[in-house]
C-alpha cells in the first residue's frame, strides 16, 4: 500500500531525467513533453543556465524568512513590475496562494469602502485552485463537491458575457472585484472575445471594482507575451501568477497596481517560504532566459504552426469542434470525451493532457523547436484521426 494520499489518478510512468522538451523514464524510453509540468517548465528540462543559477543560489543561501530583508525578492519585484507595468508584488508559493492574496486584497478593499460583506464576480468553468476560498471561486462542481460549506462572497456569471456582469452590477451593491482568467486553462483553453477585457475594465471603472486577472497558467510568456492581458493593452488592478514563473521551483506572486497596491499593511498577510532567495533566483533566471532566448516570439511561432497544422491535417476528419489558444497554450476540442488519448499518446512517447473531458490540451515548453513541433504533430494527429474514426463508426452503424 502506498503511504502517499490518494489524491491523483496518476499515469503509470515515472521520469528520471530531462533535457529540453524530452523526458526519459527508468527503462530509457524517451517522451516528448507537451505538458511541461502543467505550463510550468517553460525553459524545458535541465536548461544549463537555469541549472547553474539554481546551483549557485543553493550554495549561497536558500531561506531566511520574511523577518528580514531579501535582496533577491526586491530584485524580482522590480523585474516583474518592469515587465508588467504593475506597482508591487506579494510573494507566495503557488497559484492558489496567489489567488488567496488577490481575494484578501479585494475583501480589504471592500471593507475600506465600508462594504460589510464584499463579493467577487467569478466565472463559470473558472479554475482558481484547491484551497477553500479558491475552490469556492472555481466554477466546477467536481472541485467543490464534498467540501461544503463553501466560502461565501462569490457571484458567478457565464464567462465571456459582459451583459451578465452588467446585470450583477445593477442589482448587487456588495461587489468589489471581478476575478477572471483571460484564457480559461483547466476549463478547456476557452478564449474570450476581443472586446471582453476592455468591457470588463469599463464596468470595473464605472463601479469602482478591482479587475483581477488570474494569469497563473497564461502568464510568464506562455501566450507569446509576458502576460495574456498584454495582447489587449488593458491593465488589471491585481494579477496572480505562479506556474511558469520559476520553471518548477515553487513560487507564487500576486501583483497589484493603483489603490490595490496600497491595501496590505504589516500583519495583514504573510508566508513563511514566500519569496525566499532560492525561489527568487530561479524566477529571475527564468525571466532572463525567456527574454535572452526570445522564447515569447518562439511561443507565437510554434503555437501558430501547431494550430494551423492540426487544422490542416484534420480538415477532413469529423468530430473536431474547435482548435484554439494563444502561443503555446493550445486546445483541440473534440465532440466526444477523449481522455483515452492520454494513455495512447503516452504509449507512443508523447505527453499530452485532456481537460474538461473533451479538450486535448498542449502546453509544451517555450523552447520547443520546429522539428520537435513536427514530431509532436506526427505522433498526435494520427492518434486523433484514429480516435475520430472509431467514434464515427458506431454512429454510422446506428443511423444505417
Ligand atoms: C493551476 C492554476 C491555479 C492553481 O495553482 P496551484 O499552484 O495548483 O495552486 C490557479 N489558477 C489557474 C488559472 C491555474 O491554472
Amino acid at each position: 500500500m502506498s503511504h502517499v494520499m490518494n489524491t491523483y489518478a496518476r499515469l503509470p510512468v515515472a521520469f528520471e531525467r530531462g533535457e529540453g522538451v524530452w523526458l526519459w523514464d527508468a527503462s530509457g524510453k524517451r517522451y516528448l513533453d507537451a505538458v511541461a509540468g502543467v505550463a510550468v517548465c517553460g525553459l524545458g528540462h535541465g536548461h544549463p543556465k537555469f541549472t547553474a543559477a539554481l546551483r549557485e543560489q543553493a550554495g549561497k543561501l536558500v531561506h531566511t524568512s520574511n523577518l528580514y530583508e531579501i535582496t533577491l525578492q526586491e530584485k524580482l519585484a522590480d523585474r516583474l513590475a518592469a515587465v508588467s507595468g504593475m506597482d508591487n508584488v506579494f510573494f507566495c508559493n503557488s497559484g492558489c496562494e496567489a489567488n488567496e492574496a488577490a481575494i484578501k486584497l479585494a475583501r480589504l478593499y471592500g471593507h475600506r469602502k465600508n462594504i460589510e460583506s464584499p463579493a467577487i464576480v467569478v466565472m463559470d468553468k473558472a479554475f482558481h485552485g484547491r484551497t477553500l476560498a479558491t475552490l469556492s471561486a472555481t466554477g466546477s462542481r467536481k472541485v467543490q463537491a464534498g467540501f461544503e460549506p463553501l466560502v461565501a462572497g462569490f457571484v458567478r456569471v457565464p464567462f465571456d458575457d459582459l451583459d451578465a456582469v452588467k446585470r450583477v452590477a445593477e442589482v448587487n451593491r456588495s461587489v468589489v472585484a471581478v476575478l477572471v482568467e483571460l484564457l480559461q486553462g483547466e476549463g478547456g483553453i476557452i478564449v474570450c472575445h476581443d472586446g471582453y477585457l476592455r468591457g470588463l475594465r469599463e464596468i470595473c471603472e464605472a463601479h469602482g471594482w478591482l479587475l483581477m486577472l488570474d494569469e497563473v497558467q497564461s502568464g510568464t510568456g506562455r501566450t507569446g507575451r509576458w502576460f495574456a492581458f498584454q495582447h489587449s493593452g488593458v491593465m488589471p488592478d491585481v494579477m496572480p501568477l505562479a506556474k511558469g514563473l520559476a520553471n518548477g521551483v515553487p513560487i507564487g506572486a500576486c501583483l497589484a497596481a493603483g489603490p490595490a497596491a496600497q491595501l496590505f499593511k504589516p500583519g495583514n498577510h504573510g508566508s513563511t517560504f514566500g519569496g525566499n532567495p532560492l525561489a527568487c533566483a530561479a524566477a529571475l533566471a527564468t525571466l532572463s532566459i525567456i527574454e535572452d532566448e526570445r522564447l515569447m516570439e518562439n511561443a507565437v511561432k510554434q503555437g501558430d504552426f501547431i494550430r494551423a497544422e492540426i487544422a490542416r491535417r484534420l480538415a477532413d476528419a469529423k468530430g473536431v469542434r474547435e482548435i484554439r489558444g494563444k502561443g503555446l497554450m493550445i486546445g483541440v476540442e473534440l465532440e466526444q470525451p477523449c481522455g483515452e488519448l492520454v494513455q495512447q499518446a503516452l504509449d507512443r512517447g508523447l505527453l499530452i493532457n485532456v481537460t474538461a473531458d473533451n479538450v486535448i490540451r498542449l502546453l509544451p515548453p517555450l523552447v520547443l523547436k520546429r522539428e520537435e513541433a513536427e514530431h509532436l504533430l506526427a505522433t498526435l494527429v494520427p492518434l486523433i484521426a484514429a480516435f475520430l474514426d472509431r467514434q464515427s463508426a458506431p454512429q454510422a452503424a446506428q443511423t444505417a
